[in-house]
């Protein structure tokens, strides 16, 4: 029997068109698929259009929508591909990482760094990979399809913005290589999945991200305290909070712990993470302010699951305990 899959178009380059004032989306879902006729060897699709835009205009109001749709749809698909920008898709694999967990329907976000329509593109074998993958029945959770490679949800980046290969898998493997009509997994696990899958929909929105650079002020951290419930701190290397000749970092983040809110530290290096633990500038800011850090997180995946633990919970222990619990292989690391 074919697969039943949901094709959720939403916008971004693989559906846009030239027009004077630059690449806007305005392809619509049938004529993307018309592409693609092969996926009629195994598939069968419905479209649904919850928003068309470019992916610069999404942010969690989207992500909820995205949940709700999978969620009202989910039983009676056997899995979900999502047409998305590519400018935030980590974001949105992210955020629907955690919105959407315990899934053994897979839901797969794509898009592409050229239009479908062109003569020459990546849109059409990434939206042919994705419902040949979202079509397997070893498919799972939440990934990203993009130029060959399967990526969990929780561990894409954006790091080319014109490449065909726009994304990297960052301190994990592929979930899989899709090569012609071949998909070979490294990472074969649906059989850990047990039980319902679980759907959340709220988010806490008022996250902000403080990258560090030479000469930053502490005190600047500070008047963010009163617009904000949690601030992630993008620190240097594998994670220091500088002195500077005021202490205003320290003074500022204990003001933040004192206030109820959540301060998070993560790295501006994109590999290998952060351990606060290995230097001075870190590890006595770590204890002193009781900072849980990324470790081998992508900042997306730290700013997502930010906001998916604080639209269920402000207490500081919960909030440490679900920011180690691994989601969608999202962190291996786990302090004891
Ligand atoms: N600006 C586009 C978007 O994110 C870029 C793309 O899709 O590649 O919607």
């Amino acid at each position: 029997m074919k697969r039943k899959i949901l094709l959720i178009a939403t916008g971004g380059t693989i559906a846009s068109r030239y027009t004077k004032e630059g690449l806007s989306p305005g392809i619509p879902g049938e004529e993307l698929l018309s592409y693609v006729p092969e996926y009629r060897e195994f598939c069968e699709v419905d479209i649904v259009t919850p928003f068309y835009l470019d992916s610069t205009n999404l942010f969690w109001k989207h992500w909820l929508l995205l949940a709700e749709v999978i969620r009202d749809y989910y039983d009676r698909y056997d899995g979900f591909v999502i047409c998305h920008g590519t400018d935030t898709m980590a974001y949105t694999a992210a955020a629907l990482s955690y919105l959407v967990q315990n899934s053994r329907k897979p839901v797969i976000v794509t898009g592409s760094q050229r239009p479908i329509d062109l003569p020459v593109t990546d849109a059409r074998s990434n939206l042919l990979d994705s419902l040949r993958f979202a079509s397997h029945e070893r498919a799972h959770d939440v990934s990203i399809v993009f130029g060959g490679q399967v990526i969990a949800g929780t561990r894409a980046k954006k790091e080319r913005t014109k490449s065909y290969n726009a994304f990297s898998s960052i301190n994990y493997p592929p979930i899989a290589m899709i090569q012609d009509k071949r998909i070979i997994f490294y990472i074969d696990d649906a059989d850990k999945v047990t039980g319902a899958v679980q759907f959340s929909d709220s988010l806490e929105p008022r996250v902000f991200l403080y990258k560090l650079i030479p000469g930053s002020s502490g005190s600047l951290l500070e008047t963010l305290i009163h617009d904000y419930e949690a601030v992630i701190i993008e620190s240097f290397g594998v994670g220091g909070i500088p002195h500077y000749e005021d202490d205003s970092f320290r003074k500022a983040i204990l003001n933040w712990r004192n206030a109820g809110k959540r301060v998070v530290m993560a790295t501006q290096v994109t590999h290998e993470g952060s351990d606060m633990s290995v230097y001075e500038v870190g590890q006595a800011m770590k204890e002193i302010c009781r900072l849980p850090e990324s470790y081998d997180m992508t900042l997306e995946a730290v700013i997502a699951k930010t906001m998916w633990i604080l639209g269920k919970t402000k207490d500081p222990d919960e909030f440490d305990r679900l920011f180690y619990t691994c989601i969608n292989h999202d962190i291996l690391f786990s302090p004891s």
